[in-house]
């Protein structure tokens, strides 16, 4: 077992820490305020790698695969967990086309999306059908030689910011129904609804993508017809979980940064705080918490790029290191003393950045309900 990152790794981490420590503070308050993304960025990111950093070079990306992009996850969310959100879900588009796509697909959409001149978004959710993915309404019918979609996705990351969406939709009913298709946001019968007001990750825009006899070309089915709930649950548990879970670990690292600073600077007594054990042993429960969920986090992505399985392992990562951030953030703020839930301070949007991230991509119910099921698994009784 190597433990240690590659140079080219190490290379990539300082490069993003740079970019992001130079480019993303800025935006910030405007993203606090309005919900949108920084789209202006999409292209610098592109130079560095960020947006195809798991897009193969014959696709225009760096293809160096999801250690790496934790990496830059985890380096874009230790100072706005708003961008690799954003960015986390692009790279989901991503997956999805590289892996179910043609290869006309392929060349069409990857290349724009790898160097940032595009945006991706996924959407599986619709008001009848969050966790429970079969039981979504949207529909897509097929006529002649065009799928018409009917329905209504919500909560969909980059719904307001992307240049396409790779939608799921019923052809049938049943889990063998489900069916993927690459959708132009201009295409006629197809338009964005209701944008969510969120309490956190306010500059990664949520919201609602809305079709009316929304006719998409044959060519634009993405896998076999039938094929959908096999694309959302691949997507959704290895790219969309190592994905979350890089968010929440890029959270509970400036989670450590802002209460280890905060406690040497806040003097009481004559002394720092950090010299009080109480507040030590806050600070040592929050360091444990990074140092199990990096651990976490780096194994899923490995296995990702080893092309092992790695649902259990995902969700896990996610599971945990999502609700640790927020563990953590809430005894940060408890470090702050009043000064925690005041705006000017960082540590109170960290905490609210981290509530985000539970449902999103997946509960915490549904997480566990893969682990109960993979901790079983060895006990199963033949029936
Ligand atoms: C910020 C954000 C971004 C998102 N981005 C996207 C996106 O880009 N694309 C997309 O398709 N979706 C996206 N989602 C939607 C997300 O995947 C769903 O919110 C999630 O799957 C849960 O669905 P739901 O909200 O409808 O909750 P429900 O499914 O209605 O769940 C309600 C409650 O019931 C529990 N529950 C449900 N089923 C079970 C079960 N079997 N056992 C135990 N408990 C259960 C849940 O854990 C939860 O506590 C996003 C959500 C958020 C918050």
């Amino acid at each position: 077992m190597d433990f240690r990152f590659s140079e080219k790794e190490d290379l990539l981490r300082k490069s993003v820490r740079e970019f992001a420590e130079n480019e993303i503070p800025t935006k910030i308050e405007a993203m606090e305020e309005t919900g949108e993304f920084p789209t202006e960025l999409l292209e610098p990111m592109g130079k560095l790698g960020i947006t195809g950093v798991i897009t193969p070079p014959e696709y225009g990306g760096v293809g160096l695969g999801y250690v790496a992009r934790t990496i830059v996850l985890e380096e874009l969310g230790r100072v706005c967990a708003a961008m690799p959100m954003a960015m986390q879900v692009h790279h989901m588009a991503c997956a999805n086309i590289n892996d179910y796509g043609t290869d006309a697909q392929r060349g069409k959409y990857l290349p724009p999306l790898a160097k940032g001149e595009t945006m991706g978004c996924v959407a599986v959710t619709d008001p009848t059908g969050g966790s429970d993915v079969v039981g979504m309404k949207t529909t897509a019918e097929l006529k002649g030689d065009k799928y018409v979609l009917n329905g209504r996705k919500c909560f969909i990351t980059n719904s307001h910011t992307s240049d396409f969406w790779v939608v799921i939709a019923k052809t049938e009913e049943g889990a063998k129904g489900l069916s993927a298709f690459i959708v132009d946001k201009d295409t006629p019968g197809a338009r964005v609804g209701r944008k969510e007001n969120k309490f956190g990750l306010r500059g990664a825009n949520t919201g609602e993508l809305v079709f009316d006899d929304c006719e998409v070309p044959r060519e634009n089915l993405l896998g076999q017809e039938g094929g959908g709930l096999a694309v959302a649950i691949k997507t959704i548990s290895e790219t969309g979980r190592t994905g979350m879970a890089a968010v929440g670990l890029g959270i509970l690292t400036a989670v450590y940064e802002e209460a280890c600073k905060f406690a040497s600077e806040r003097t009481l007594y004559g002394k720092p705080i950090s010299s009080l054990q109480a507040i030590q042993f806050y600070l040592a429960e929050i360091f444990s918490q990074l140092e199990i969920c990096r651990l976490l986090c780096y194994r899923a992505s490995w296995l990702r790029d080893q092309n092992m399985r790695c649902d259990n392992e995902a969700a896990l990562a996610k599971y945990y290191t999502c609700e640790a951030a927020a563990n953590a953030a809430k005894k940060a703020i408890e470090i702050h003393g009043a000064y925690g839930i005041m705006r000017e301070y960082r540590i109170q949007r960290l905490l609210r950045d981290a509530m985000v991230t539970i449902p999103s991509g997946g509960t915490a119910e549904i997480a566990k309900v893969v682990l109960a099921r993979a901790a079983l698994a060895p006990f199963k009784t033949k029936s």
